[in-house]
């Protein structure tokens, strides 16, 4: 017996464990236990890692930076997966990384979303976003003010190509579960408000919230995606 598995057999145990906790979280809440997405990012792992994490099972990989995503995409290219990416893209980044997504959980200002809608006109590709809401209030932290998310909405409702299918955020760094319970929560109404306001206009039906120490407390609080990436890579030697 060898005393180590393998990185790829590592990776496949660990992306059971997390499938079996977030089913488990799902039946605690009551809600059915395909309600939550895990969209797994392997920013901490090379391509072949990465193409071991989606052979376990993990269909929605993301990357936090555009350039990785560039790369891996293109490398597995021949992989079934849908790309998601969850950091910040900055505008001269667009026309790039478009083509590859599934989902944008990470516009952040209004001057995106007016590029994005730019883009997908000169391109007639549709994109499917979410807005993120900097619900912590750490200066240190990208995503809109809580206060200014209703005007982003109504700046994105115009938009022909560029949907808006939801919010995502993060919690707080300090407080640990209890103020990421709060964190959630918080999220979770706003996106209620604003689904009751804009009711006849969009469906904000996605809820991006949750990573590997929070996402309990995350679906216990209605995330549809959760976003997970130290957990899936634990005991992976190489990786911290
Ligand atoms: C890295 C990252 C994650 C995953 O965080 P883990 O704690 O490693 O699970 C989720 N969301 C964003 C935006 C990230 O940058």
């Amino acid at each position: 017996m060898p005393d180590r598995l393998s990185p790829e057999d590592q990776i496949a145990l660990n992306w059971n464990a997390c499938l079996h906790d977030v089913h488990e979280s799902c039946a605690l809440a009551g809600r059915p236990l395909d309600a939550v997405r895990i969209v797994g990012v392997a920013k901490y792992v090379d391509e072949s890692l990465t193409a071991a994490l989606i052979r376990a099972g993990c269909r929605d990989v993301g990357e936090s930076r555009p350039q990785s995503l560039w790369s891996k995409a293109e490398t597995l290219a021949e992989v079934d997966c849908r790309w998601h990416l969850v950091g910040h893209l900055q505008r001269n980044k667009l026309r790039r990384t478009l083509p590859l997504l599934s989902l944008l959980h990470s516009v952040d200002s209004r001057r995106l979303l007016r590029a994005l809608d730019a883009e997908t006109e000169r391109t007639g590709q549709t994109i499917d976003v979410l807005l993120e809401v900097n619900i912590s209030g750490d200066k240190a932290k990208t995503g809109f003010d809580v206060g200014d998310v209703v005007a982003a909405v109504e700046a994105a409702l115009p938009l022909q190509r560029v949907r808006v299918r939801g919010l995502m955020g993060m919690a707080s760094r300090e407080g640990g579960s209890t103020q990421a319970r709060r964190d959630f929560a918080a999220l979770r109404q706003l996106r209620d408000r604003l689904a009751e306001q804009f009711a006849n206009q969009i469906s904000l039906d996605e809820l991006s919230m949750g990573m590997s120490k929070d996402f309990a407390a995350a679906i216990a609080e209605g995330a549809t995606i959760i976003r997970v990436g130290s957990r899936l890579f634990e005991g992976v030697p190489g990786i911290s």
